[in-house]
């Protein structure tokens, strides 16, 4: 991909002082539901309207959307509300259906992006469109699909491109719904800087609570945007009931959030230190996240300790620790004095987690 700065081309002409933002529904329901939440967000900073028409659910049996009758329903969001509309196209008759019922953008799912067959079916039926498409990553953490994806696209001359950031599966268990890696994220802004990129904390999350903090850090991150689903009754709704916000609920979490007010152009106040920060924040979450675990860990040894009566302290074990510590340190360039006192300090707090145990 040679001129990259075109990519943003859609965007920066929107001419946006807050970030890109789509909402509406995980799914369409109905016609009134699908109109009811657009009227409630037509006075917001909505720029698109989202309803999934086609849903690739998980397992079978489950409501799979209403199909191309809802394209009919976007159609009058767009009449009565004056909003753009978007949809998730999976396949080259979908991309058919979007583009003759003149859906303004497209997003492919993070199912879709994993098939390069389908992202190249996809490419093919949307050859030349200037609608713009927005690419979810992949579902499992490979960066070289989610940028393939792209690529396919591109070579289509399809120019007003995007990604969208919805995080990614992992089989263990988490406080996310799809563990957003966002290391794995600003390795995707280093490879394509300028291409437009939208966070979408619904379906990181899984559920509402979260929400605005995640958005939080996407727009310290330097993220163009979010995707967030929105719904007059979440908990009735008929898919990803626990992660849809209410119409105010978003336009709070756009109150909330703290957004960088600049009348330049989106390429310029992508400041290095603010970002830098946000980095260190991803970090040290990362850092926290892991000594809860080694904390947890400690615990179930306490709880093997206590079952067998053995010593809570082993200093030959220990002692085993700190050398390979101190050897892994120094190759990063930690020193030895930090990488003992660190540890030191980790290896109390667990003796403190094992005592508890042990003591009952
Ligand atoms: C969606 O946006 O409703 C959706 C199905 O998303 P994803 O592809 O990220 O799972
Ligand atoms: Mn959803």
């Amino acid at each position: 991909m040679k001129n990259t700065k075109e990519l943003r081309t859609w965007l920066d002409d929107m001419n946006l002082a807050h970030p890109l933002v789509i909402a509406g529904p995980c799914s369409a329901e109905t016609e009134e539901q699908v109109l009811k939440i657009a009227h409630e967000l037509k006075d917001s900073d909505v720029n698109y309207y989202r309803a999934g028409i086609w849903k690739p659910r998980t397992r079978p049996g489950n409501f799979e959307g209403v199909g191309a009758l809802g394209l009919g329903w976007l159609k009058k969001v767009k009449e009565e509300t004056g909003m753009k509309t978007c949809t998730e196209v999976a396949n080259a008759a979908h991309c058919k259906l979007a583009i003759e019922e003149d859906v303004d953008l497209l997003w492919i799912g993070a199912r879709s992006t994993v098939s390069p067959f389908i992202m190249q079916e996809i490419a093919e039926a949307l050859e030349g469109t200037d609608k713009i498409v927005l690419v979810k990553n992949p579902v499992n953490p490979d960066l070289a699909l989610w940028l393939g994806g792209i690529e396919r696209l591109y070579t289509a001359g399809i120019k007003n491109l995007g990604a969208i950031h919805r995080g990614f599966s992992t089989y263990d268990k988490s406080k996310y719904r799809n563990n957003p890696n966002w290391q794995l994220a600003i390795e995707f802004q280093n490879k394509f800087p300028d291409l437009p990129l939208i966070c979408d904390p619904s379906h990181i999350t899984g559920n509402r609570e979260m929400i605005q903090d995640v958005s939080q850090v996407a727009l310290d991150l330097n993220f163009d945007g979010l995707m967030i689903e929105t719904h007059f009754d979440p908990d009735n709704a008929w898919s990803d009931a626990a992660q849809q916000v209410t119409p105010d609920t978003l336009k709070q979490i756009m109150r909330d959030l703290k957004i960088k007010k600049t009348t330049e152009s989106a390429t310029s106040y992508r400041e290095p230190l603010e970002n830098l920060r946000a980095q260190i924040n991803v970090v040290d979450d990362q850092l926290i996240d892991l000594l809860g675990k080694r904390m947890e860990v400690a615990e179930k040894i306490g709880s093997l300790k206590k079952e067998e009566n053995v010593a809570v302290l082993q200093s030959r074990r220990w002692n085993e620790i700190l050398g390979n510590m101190v050897l892994e340190g120094t190759s990063k360039g930690l020193s030895e004095e930090f990488v003992l006192k660190m540890f030191k300090a980790i290896h109390q707090e667990s003796i403190n987690h094992q005592e508890k145990i042990i003591n009952g």
